[in-house]
């Protein structure tokens, strides 16, 4: 199965997209885990993607392609995955929609996490992380509405909308649900 998930920062993308990995057998591919192992390593990659991740922008987008080409040319992601972080903007999903059908291949679906602007603020400044504070916060919520949000229209009928509010649990459950409401 091949999916992306849309939602904006601190929305519980990550945490529902490893459980999803694990039950549905196919690789969490997160754009922003694997800049943190990029920057942990110190790796060129790393040390370029961190003054943009610090202030909360977007990486370019053709460094962030690259590492993404890199990542589903990998042999475990050949039967699907989960894309969670990417694209990001309109011109990163025509990029990903090549990338596919030069493979072949097209998406199955886009899990939509819906949750309010409160809950994601909380959900961030709870879960601490290095650019987890109040200023880029309010910066990445920014580039989400501007750059990310336009995504929901763009995959139109792609898109299953997930009710992130509530327990992991529950909503793994509706995520699960949806998906298997899915054609195949
Ligand atoms: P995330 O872990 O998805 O919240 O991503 C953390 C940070 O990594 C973001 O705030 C961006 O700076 C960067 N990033 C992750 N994915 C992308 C992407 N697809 N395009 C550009 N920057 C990205």
């Amino acid at each position: 199965m091949r999916l992306v998930l849309l939602g904006p920062p601190g929305a519980g993308k990550g945490t529902q997209a490893a459980i999803l990995s694990e039950k549905l057998g196919v690789p969490h591919i997160s754009t922003g885990d694997l800049f943190r192992a990029n920057i942990g390593e110190g790796t060129p990659l790393g040390v370029e993607a961190k003054e943009y991740i610090d202030a909360g922008r977007l990486v370019p987008t053709e460094l962030t392609a690259r590492m993404v080409e890199a990542r589903l040319n990998e042999p475990d992601a050949a039967e699907g995955f989960l894309l969670d972080g990417f694209p990001r903007t309109v011109e990163q999903a025509s990029i990903l929609e090549d990338l596919l059908s030069k493979q072949g291949v097209s998406l199955d679906g886009v899990l939509n996490f819906q949750v309010d602007e409160d809950v994601v603020v909380e959900r961030m400044l709870a879960r601490g992380r290095e650019d987890d504070n109040e200023e880029t916060i309010r910066t990445r919520l920014g580039v989400y509405r501007e750059e990310t949000a336009p995504l929901i229209d763009h995959y139109g009928d792609a898109i299953i909308n997930i009710d992130a509010v509530g327990e992991v649990d529950e909503v793994n459950g509706r995520a699960m649900d949806a998906l298997s409401a899915l054609p195949r």
